[in-house]
Formats: C-alpha cells, sequence, structure tokens
C-alpha cells in the first residue's frame, strides 16, 4: 500500500490516479491507519477532512 500525498488515501501499490483527489503523487512512508467508514459522523474523518470511505493514512511523509 502507498499514501496519497494530497488525501493521505491508502490505495495498492499500483495505482496511478487516486481515487478520492484525483492526485497522482503518492509516498511509501507513511505511518497509522485509520479506517474511515462514515466520514459524515466521523470525528476523526472530519479533523483529517477526509469526506469519503476509505483506508488513509494518518501522516504521509514526502521527500
Ligand atoms: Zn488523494
Amino acid at each position: 500500500m502507498k499514501a496519497c500525498v494530497r488525501c493521505k488515501a491508502l490505495v495498492p501499490d499500483d495505482t496511478n490516479i487516486c481515487p478520492v483527489c484525483g492526485g497522482r503523487e503518492f509516498s511509501d512512508r507513511w505511518d497509522g491507519i485509520v479506517a474511515v467508514l462514515d466520514p459524515d459522523n466521523s470525528k476523526v474523518a472530519s479533523m483529517l477532512g477526509i469526506k469519503k470511505a476509505g483506508l488513509y493514512a494518518l501522516k504521509v511523509r514526502t521527500r
């Protein structure tokens, strides 16, 4: 798995375009997993600015 640099979504390594935000920049250096099932009713999701259900990284490092 790798994480989208823009929205922190976790996607399979062979993904070229982020399905959540359409970003094309990914990082394999990330920490922590958040599973967002119901973004409208999740405090974690609103804290992280997540609007779509899915798996997200808590921290994404870029070089
Ligand atoms: Zn994204």
